[in-house]
């Protein structure tokens, strides 16, 4: 009791009175304690409570739901992306058709340019980029043949640096990957495994489009709204700004599903898996447009590796506009694993602790320590619905 009393003392310093809900929290019993409200969250926890009629208790330590995907209006009323910009975009038909179930769309095709020798060229690296690059006027085949003249073949491809020499050669990699990804990650290419590169393609057609996925879309509400019609739902309580840490045997609930990082579950017990954060500096000006597209990045210059321009991707109409600058960081709120081969072995030895551990389920892209996009969170949240449903009969929960 004491620790509840100063549990409630803490809580009723807060802005968005928990101690009420801690109350409710506190004399129900849950069927599911689940942590963190981002999709893998959310979409549990809408399955769990729509489907299956379990009654679910989801917290966030932040004062929002959404995750990594909240998007709120800012002073000039401006629909900005809290924690940098989030493209919708995915082949998966079963993602498309369940996040459509809370959201309208506005269709949307991301493009990006890179500032390179002074220059605002097109990335994905196409024949584009490389006609104005180099002021030549070669057609698809003809840059097909001067990238294989120029590509340095890699005969295992393993690092993030193999994977774009090996295509387009060290000269286009040093302009456009190398100082990017040792801004983004702290470390150099070479020390990346390659599939973080490899998410972006080379092209020797002129397709400037970032994505090549069949759904590519932003919801026409925003996120946050998205997320909020996912989690009306009579079973659904939520707690903001309680982190599961506070909480932890002072709430009645069956089972546990977890979408924080993995290693601060375990109390690091086999020592910290590296995720790298970034702070972001938002910004508004009164101009009507400050860039052609929506996110320009700077793989040459500057401390920041891209600055995303909004009302590209909302569609708002104002005669001023929001910008976000981002700067990559050690320090901060963990945002991407690192995708390194001793990463991987150390997850392992979590992932080994969890599969024995009948307690809990991880999902997600912190939980799961996979350097996944939002439409992947979603399809991993759906498949362990299914795992669930399968497994726990339904009755059992009522
Ligand atoms: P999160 O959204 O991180 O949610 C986890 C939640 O758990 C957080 O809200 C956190 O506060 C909470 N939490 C953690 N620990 C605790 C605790 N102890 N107690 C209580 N709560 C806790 N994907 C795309 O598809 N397209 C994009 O364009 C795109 N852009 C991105 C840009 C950036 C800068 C970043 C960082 C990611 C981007 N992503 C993008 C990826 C996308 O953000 C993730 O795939 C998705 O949000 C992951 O959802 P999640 O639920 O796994 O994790
Ligand atoms: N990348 C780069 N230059 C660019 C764009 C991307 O070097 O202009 C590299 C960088 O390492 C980055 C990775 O490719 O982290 C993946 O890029 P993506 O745009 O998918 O990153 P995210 O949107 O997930 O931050």
């Amino acid at each position: 009791w004491r620790d509840m009393n100063a549990l409630m003392q803490q809580a009723m310093k807060r802005s968005v009175r928990p101690s009420r809900k801690l109350g409710i929290a506190r004399r129900a019993s849950f069927d599911w304690l689940i942590v963190g409200a981002g999709f893998a969250g959310s979409c549990l926890a809408e399955r769990l409570a729509s489907q299956r009629g379990d009654k679910v208790l989801l917290i966030d330590k932040r004062p929002h739901i959404a995750g990594n995907a909240y998007d709120r209006y800012d002073t000039a009323g401006l629909l900005i992306h809290q924690y940098g910009p989030h493209i919708f975009h995915t082949n998966s038909q079963q993602v498309f058709n369940y996040l459509s179930l809370f959201t309208q769309w506005r269709p949307y095709e991301h493009r990006v340019l890179a500032e390179v020798d002074k220059m605002l060229l097109p990335i994905p690296i196409n024949l584009d980029t490389i006609n104005r690059l180099y002021g030549l006027d070669l057609s698809s085949e003809e840059v097909e043949a001067w990238l294989q003249a120029r590509a340095e073949p890699v005969a295992n491809v393993r690092t993030s640096e193999d994977v774009v020499v090996n295509r387009v050669g060290r000269e286009l990699y040093e302009k456009f990957f190398r100082g990017y990804t040792r801004k983004q990650w702290g470390v150099d290419p070479s020390e990346l495994d390659k599939s973080v590169t490899a998410r972006v393609p080379t092209r020797t057609n002129r397709d400037d489009r970032y994505f090549e996925d069949k759904f590519q879309f932003m919801p026409a509400g925003g996120y946050t709204r998205m997320f909020e019609r996912m989690l009306d739902h009579p079973k659904i309580k939520i707690m903001l700004q309680t982190n599961f840490k506070e909480i932890e045997g002072k709430i009645r609930y069956r089972r546990l599903i977890y979408t924080g990082p993995i290693d601060e579950y375990y109390d690091f017990r086999f020592g910290r898996l590296p995720y790298r954060s970034l702070r972001f500096e938002h910004l508004t000006l009164d101009e009507e447009w400050h860039q052609p597209v929506a996110v320009i990045n700077y793989p040459m210059e500057h401390n920041f590796t891209r600055v995303t321009e909004y009302k590209h991707l909302t569609g708002q109409i104002s005669p001023r506009t929001s910008l976000t600058y981002e700067y990559p960081s050690d320090v901060g709120d963990p945002y991407y694993p690192v995708p390194r081969p001793e990463n991987a072995e150390l997850y392992k030895k979590y992932e080994a602790l969890a599969r024995a551990d009948t307690s809990v389920r991880f999902v997600g892209r912190l939980a799961t320590y996979r350097y996944y996009n939002m439409d992947q969170v979603v399809g991993q949240a759906l498949a362990t619905f299914r795992r669930i449903d399968a497994e726990i009969p339904r009755t059992s929960m009522q």
